[in-house]
């Protein structure tokens, strides 16, 4: 592998392993790593040790405006790039993510926590919307037809945006970045990221890794703060950008949008999901099983796609429950970076608590426990595989996102109890419903009021397909042709011939 920049280089294992504090040089501002005077730090701390493992520095109101300040410099000549260009600038850093793969994946399990087969699935994920836009980004047609007036003609030009904004959490640090950077770099946007303070190494180890591809000063800034509403609100406020792509809580993204409503600044918003996934008495129960643990155990269960209530029909329901409850109890929980690992610890105290409260409130209703539910006596931020039986409608864990390593079953008859069941939340991002009967399958799915459904799979994130929310999920959509829309605006130019 060969190594152009020193953080590329602090990436790689050593024989004591990686050093994270070096993948923490500053704030990544107009090509340059700046650490101003006077700014504090941020802790990034390991969640299976709760130890440190590093700081990053705590970007200022004035910080953000020189960010902005440097994509609006960069902007014109980017936006004038070839397409051809971009094109091969952004394959470049596909390449280049896949060639570190082994290093950001431990990068990744350091400051996330997840087990390193699930890093390692989320840099293959995240690299390959470097790949897909670096496709897009020659293929962003206009359009031209006769008015049917006969009068005129109709010119439909795209045209980037402008400075963007993007903001992502911090469970997928390297895909929810990518999701962004990519398309909009396609559409000839430059950007500022601020990822989430739990993992912003991950962050900067991807501004090395464009730079390093040839993506020039100022296209890419990512900046970390501790106070990520000033910040926002300072970007959101200055004309030049026109742009808010955020990934993140509902709860925030209705903040973020409201703040964006002031300055009537473009917003694409992936929020929460409560991902129901519904299993038919016809169901192949092998695959039903191992769709349902990809579905609520990629991530260790912190994924906004993961299943969050498990329907099984009541003629399947007592096998399914036994065979999940074995997969469960038998994963190998520990520290993310240990191979062999299957569920890492959780990213914060607060999570670990969250999960607490979600479980004691449905044993309260009357739910049983059928494995796990009580926390190690250990450093870390651990909860151990975790299945409910019987969690009644009416339990917090039905209404609100669990985001850990707990299986919430519940029983039903029919279909139409499914689907009801199915759509008795205010979120809309993904849903799964397994049946061998594929008329029957196809149906549920377009009765499902989600954005994404799988059939008979317990995966749906494809960069090559439309990815995002109805409801309170979101607004917009990443990946898939779509995707790169989102960083375009549409210039129609009304002439005679
Ligand atoms: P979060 O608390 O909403 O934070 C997301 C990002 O927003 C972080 O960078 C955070 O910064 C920042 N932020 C927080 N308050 C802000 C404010 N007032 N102004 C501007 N930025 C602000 O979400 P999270 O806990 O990191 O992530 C988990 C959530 O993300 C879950 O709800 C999950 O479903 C959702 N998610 C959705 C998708 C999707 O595609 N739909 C994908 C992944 C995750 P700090 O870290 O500094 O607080």
């Amino acid at each position: 592998m060969t190594l152009a920049t020193p953080l590329a280089a602090a990436l790689l294992p050593a024989a004591s392993g990686i050093d994270p504090a070096s993948c923490a040089r500053g704030l990544y501002i107009g090509g340059e790593w700046l650490w101003p005077a006077g700014r504090a730090s941020i802790p990034v701390i390991d969640p299976a040790t709760e130890q440190l493992l590093a700081e990053v520095p705590d970007a200022s109101v004035e910080d953000a405006t020189a960010a902005v300040e440097a994509a609006a410099q960069a902007a014109a000549a980017w936006r004038s790039t070839p397409p051809r260009r971009r094109s091969e600038i952004l394959r470049r850093c596909f390449e280049l993510m896949m060639a570190r793969a082994d290093d950001l994946a431990q990068l990744i399990a350091l400051e996330n926590g997840k087990a390193l087969r699930d890093a390692r699935g989320e840099v293959a994920y995240a690299a390959d919307f470097f790949r897909w836009n670096a496709e897009e980004a020659v293929r962003i047609c206009g359009d031209f037809m006769p008015s049917p007036t006969g009068a005129n003609h109709i010119i439909v030009d795209y045209e980037p945006i402008g400075v963007c904004v993007l903001i992502t959490p911090w469970n997928f640090p390297a895909a929810m970045a990518t999701r962004k950077i990519a398309p909009a770099l396609a559409a000839g946007c430059t950007v500022v990221l601020k990822p989430a303070s739990e993992t912003p190494l991950t962050a900067y180890a991807l501004a090395a890794v464009c730079a390093e591809a040839g993506v020039p000063p100022g296209v890419v800034n990512v900046l970390t703060t501790s106070a990520p509403g000033p910040v926002t609100a300072a970007m959101l406020a200055d004309a030049r950008v026109r742009k808010l792509s955020f990934t993140g809580s509902t709860q925030v993204g209705r903040v973020l949008l409201a703040e964006a409503a002031k300055h009537v600044v473009s917003c694409s918003m992936e929020l929460g999901g409560n991902a129901p996934l519904i299993v038919f008495d016809d169901a192949d129960l092998e695959l039903a099983i191992e769709g349902a643990m990809l579905a609520k155990m990629r991530n260790g269960g912190e994924a906004c796609t993961a299943a969050n209530r498990l329907y099984v029909q009541s003629g399947l329901y007592e096998r399914f429950a036994a065979e999940i409850t074995a997969r469960m109890a038998a994963l190998k929980v520990g520290r993310g970076t240990d191979p062999g690992t299957e569920c890492g610890p959780m990213i914060t105290l607060a999570a670990v608590r969250k999960l607490e409260r979600l479980v004691d409130d449905a044993l309260s209703r009357g739910a049983r426990l059928l494995c796990g539910g009580a926390r190690p006596n250990l450093p870390g931020f651990f909860y151990p595989p975790t299945v409910l039986d019987g969690v009644p409608a009416d339990a917090a864990m039905a209404c609100e996102e669990i985001f850990g390593p707990v299986v919430a079953l519940s029983r039903f008859e029919t279909e139409d109890e499914a689907i009801a069941l199915a759509n008795a939340t205010e979120y809309g991002l993904a849903a799964y419903v397994f049946t061998r009967d594929l008329a029957r399958g196809l149906r549920v799915c377009r009765r499902i009021e989600t954005g994404m459904v799988g059939l008979n799979r317990g995966l749906v994130s494809d960069p090559a397909a439309p990815f995002g929310g109805t409801k309170q999920s979101g607004l917009g959509r990443e990946g898939g042709t779509q995707g790169v829309l989102e960083f375009l605006e549409a210039k129609y130019i009304a002439t005679p011939l």
